[in-house]
């Protein structure tokens, strides 16, 4: 298994583009807000989607330097080390 070298997430395969390197709302477990509020996911599982799409995307929607310290600080805790931009 690889992972996305920038945000920590399992690729399919090698070479892969990875799946948070997409707008918003195409992104993976943002948009699923029903699925949080039945449990379905996880309130630290929506932080590490919504953490990956943003270090892919520093300079959008918002994308502030406490906010993408955020963002890093969390994948950090996932194991991930976000590389220097
Ligand atoms: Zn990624």
């Amino acid at each position: 298994m690889t992972h996305c070298p920038t945000c920590g997430a399992p690729l399919g395969a090698a070479g892969a583009s990875c799946d948070y390197a997409v707008p918003l709302d195409r992104a993976p477990g943002i948009g699923k807000v029903g699925r949080l509020a039945t449990g379905l996911q996880t309130h630290a599982e929506h932080e590490v989607h919504i953490a990956r799409w943003r270090v892919h995307h520093p300079d959008e929607r918002g994308g502030t330097p406490q906010v993408n310290a955020w963002a890093r600080e969390r994948l950090a805790l996932e194991g991930h080390v976000v590389p220097p931009t």
